[in-house]
């Protein structure tokens, strides 16, 4: 059996070996445009490579991906993460998980995940070709017809692992297939705020924050990083990739609220300000202490409401309490533009779901055509769910059911 593995990325390598597991005789033929590969598994995780996340209840899982979460649950239970961790594991890559649940190579170094990935490619005798773009797939009868550079050759299986493209154009030599291609739109940004004052905390972290689109449902709590060009950190990162479409259809430009607290519900603000203020009645307002609100933050909020920093706790009108408290939990910012999350980028959309069969990764539209990685409609948060959901779909389109 011939078969041809476009795109030599994550997704194009785990699908290349997996058909060489499965199918031992087969020849396996790797096409990758670029004169490397595997290079943004080299860049990875800040050139550490998140390789997965150690969470092993796939409903939980699914969740951390605002595209395909419903369609990788049922995928995982071929291919999940204790899978991912035995596979590597059964190749000497010993994975270490942090504390947030990240699992990087224990070497911290992604060369460790490129090595292990081209040895297994070559020791299973699958053949790589770079330089050589694929620009047309036509059935030809029981074939396929690829061509490669002008030239034309033929397969039985082909399976399309080509990543992300951030423009429709991209996806044209596949539309043609008859594939749907769900548009492409960035995910992962941060938010850009310029010219407001925030900015001069850059590097101020407020480690439970909850942040919530104006005039719309999507919300996301965890810790937001104040910037130098607005705000980043998981709360705006998860928001921007949840939030992908609808942010892409506002042009970027709309507004947040932050619930600083996000842990309280207003009326616990309104207690533990009412609480602090009466144990501190001599104590100058800007004394506050609290480990989700950093000092730097309070007196910024403080002054954004314009209550002089030197006011005691005691003068603190009714009103002024008010402000605080809506401050805490309604902090209001104008979002102009977006900033690409260098250290993990993803495009949602791609070819659509409803025509791929997840318990094989099989084209609905055209038989023996199968897909994997970034090229579906897939997409995750950070933290290594993006290689996750390559190594499941290349694990499973490598079996050519
Ligand atoms: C800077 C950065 C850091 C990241 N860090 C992490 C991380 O730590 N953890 C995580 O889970 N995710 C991370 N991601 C996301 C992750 O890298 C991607 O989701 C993943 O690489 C997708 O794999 P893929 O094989 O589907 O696509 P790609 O890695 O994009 O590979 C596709 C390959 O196909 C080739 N190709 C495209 N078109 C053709 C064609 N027509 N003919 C032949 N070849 C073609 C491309 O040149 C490319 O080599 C990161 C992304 C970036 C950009």
């Amino acid at each position: 059996m011939n078969v041809a593995v476009i795109g030599g990325g994550a997704a194009g390598f785990f699908a290349s070996i997996s058909v060489k597991q499965h199918h031992p005789n087969a020849r396996v033929v790797l096409f990758e445009k670029s004169t490397k590969v595997l290079s943004k598994v080299k860049v990875s995780g800040g050139g550490r490579c998140n390789v997965t996340h150690s969470c092993f209840d796939n409903n939980v899982l699914a969740n951390n991906y605002p595209r395909g979460g419903r369609f990788l649950k049922k995928a995982f239970h071929q291919f999940g993460v204790n899978e991912t961790i035995d596979w590597f594991g059964e190749r000497n890559v010993v994975l270490k998980t942090e504390k947030d649940n990240r699992v990087f190579p224990i070497t911290d170094s992604s060369q460790t995940i490129v090595d292990c990935l081209i040895q297994e490619f070559e020791k299973l005798g699958c053949i790589l070709n770079t330089k050589s773009a694929s620009t047309a797939i036509e059935r030809n009868k029981d074939q396929f017809q690829l061509t490669i550079n002008d030239q034309k050759m033929l397969f039985e299986k082909v399976i399309v692992a080509t990543g992300g493209s951030p423009k429709k154009e991209g996806f044209e030599w596949l539309r043609k297939l008859g594939h749907k291609i769900e548009l492409p739109v960035p995910s992962l940004f941060t938010f850009n705020m310029p010219k407001n004052s925030v900015s001069e905390l850059m590097g101020t972290v407020a480690p439970e924050a909850r942040v919530r689109l104006q005039g719309g449902k999507l919300e996301s709590a965890g810790p937001v990083l104040i910037t130098h060009w607005g705000m980043s950190g998981p709360a705006v990162l998860k928001l921007s990739a949840f939030g992908a479409r609808e942010l892409a259809e506002r042009n970027y430009h709309f507004s947040i609220l932050i619930s600083w607290l996000a842990a309280h519900s207003e009326e616990e603000v309104r207690e533990l300000i009412k609480s602090h203020s009466t144990s501190n009645r001599l104590a100058q307002i800007s004394n506050f202490r609290n480990e989700q609100i950093p000092k730097r933050l309070w007196m910024y909020l403080i002054t954004k409401v314009g209550i002089p920093l030197d006011k005691r706790w005691v003068d603190v009108s009714k009103k002024e309490l008010n402000k605080i408290v809506n401050v805490l939990c309604n902090d209001s910012y104008d979002v102009r533009g977006k900033t690409t999350f260098k250290e993990e980028f993803v495009t949602c959309g791609g070819i659509s779901l409803n025509e791929v069969n997840h318990q094989t990764m099989e084209s609905k539209v055209v038989a023996g055509l199968y897909f994997s990685g970034e090229v579906l409609d897939i997409d995750g948060v950070t933290g290594g769910f993006n290689f996750q959901a390559a190594w499941t779909t290349g694990f499973i389109a490598g079996k050519l059911n």
